[in-house]
């Protein structure tokens, strides 16, 4: 028998493995606890019916870009879309990365990141943030001086939850050729977004998501904001109709909505809040201040011991302590979802007492 060999190492990786288990309250994963309004599902189901798909997509996505582009108030011609804010990433990288070339990460952050930096064979340089993991200008100057291709900057950063300052990216876009990378999956809940940076900055690449502030994890739409030269340098990495029509149906769609949909996030926020007010007044208990739509939580206990003890009560959390020795994430869900994983934890850690949170 002949097995086949894939690729030198391999094997020693680990899939993206964050857990898809069917419990009641589910505040692993960072998506919006909300479905978009009812006329939603009707306008995308109106507009999938009418989509001619015996024929390729519009390989340049124009409708999608465009209501982009109106929304953004960035030229068309600087917007890029794709299958998830993960495969803009991943076509950056194997734009600007790859084998010979270095990309730079400010850890703790987003592990896909370092994953695909594996899978585009861009070697990973890291500095490293101490608690409470805030990007110092001293930590500026140790990235630059790694000379590095591409600089990834996560804002607010996951899975710490802080916005970075735009003072940072800005340094780091001016002292150096790299492309910086500026990772705005949850701009929307807090955090200047550094888009005001790009006319003066050719080298700085906006990413963001459909999946957290609109909503849309299941559509699987991502994309950025750039200049024109990397849009068209994105265009000759990417597959041919690369983004299904169904996809750019459903982000146009989305669009249409937002205003409708924009109370979620002061909703989000309020529970995001409560979270670390919550978790602040709890003994052996440390909450890292959070712009996101998630709180990272320390603990004196074994962080995996109380990811399973939740888990056991029905909620699932981020057991991130792999990246930040200790600690656990929760997403800011529904009023009713934070209640169950406040009492869950009382519980867990002997805390209740039964009072309001
Ligand atoms: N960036 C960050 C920082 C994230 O946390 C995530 C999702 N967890 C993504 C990008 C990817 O999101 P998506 O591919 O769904 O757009």
């Amino acid at each position: 028998m002949n097995l086949p060999r894939p690729r030198s190492g391999l094997r020693d990786t680990t899939p993206y493995a964050a857990p898809q288990l069917d419990v009641p309250v589910r505040l692993n994963t960072n998506e919006c606890p909300y479905p978009l309004p009812a006329g939603f599902g009707e306008d995308l189901a109106a507009a999938v019916r009418d989509l001619p798909l015996n024929r390729y997509p519009d390989r340049e996505a124009m409708a999608l870009r465009t209501a982009l582009a109106e929304r953004t108030g960035h030229p068309v011609a600087g917007i890029s879309v794709a299958n998830g804010s993960n495969e803009v990433i991943q076509l950056l990288l194997l734009a600007y990365g790859g084998p010979g070339r270095r990309v730079l990460l400010f850890q703790p952050t987003y592990g896909l990141h370092a994953g695909l930096a594996w899978i585009t064979r861009t070697e990973p340089v890291t500095v490293r943030l101490e608690p409470p993991f805030a990007l110092t200008p001293d930590s500026v100057a140790s990235a630059l001086a790694m000379a590095p291709d591409v600089i990834f900057v996560c804002s607010p950063n996951n899975p710490t939850g802080q916005a970075r300052p735009l003072e940072v990216v800005e340094e780091l876009a001016r002292a150096s050729a790299a492309l910086v990378i500026v990772d705005e999956a949850y701009i929307e809940f807090g955090g200047t977004s550094a888009a005001a940076l790009l006319p003066r900055y050719p080298n700085i690449v906006v990413v963001r998501t459909f999946s957290k502030a609109f909503a849309l994890a299941g559509g699987r739409i991502g994309y950025c904001l750039a200049s024109p030269q990397v849009v068209d340098d994105l265009s000759r990495v990417r597959l041919p109709y690369h983004l299904s029509a169904l996809a750019q149906a459903a982000g146009l769609t989305a669009l249409r909505y937002a205003e409708e949909a924009a109370w979620i996030l002061d909703a989000v926020r309020t529970e995001r809040d409560r979270i670390l007010r919550v978790l602040g007044g709890i003994d052996g208990v440390t909450a890292f201040a959070s712009d996101a739509n998630f709180v990272m939580f320390g603990l004196s206990r074994v962080a995996g011991e109380v990811w399973r003890a939740l888990l056991e009560r029905g909620v699932l959390v981020r057991d991130v302590s792999a990246a930040v020795p200790g600690c656990l994430r929760v997403t800011a869900g529904r009023p009713d979802e934070v209640d169950a994983f406040l009492f869950a934890l009382g519980d867990v850690l002997g805390d209740n007492d039964g009072g309001p949170t």
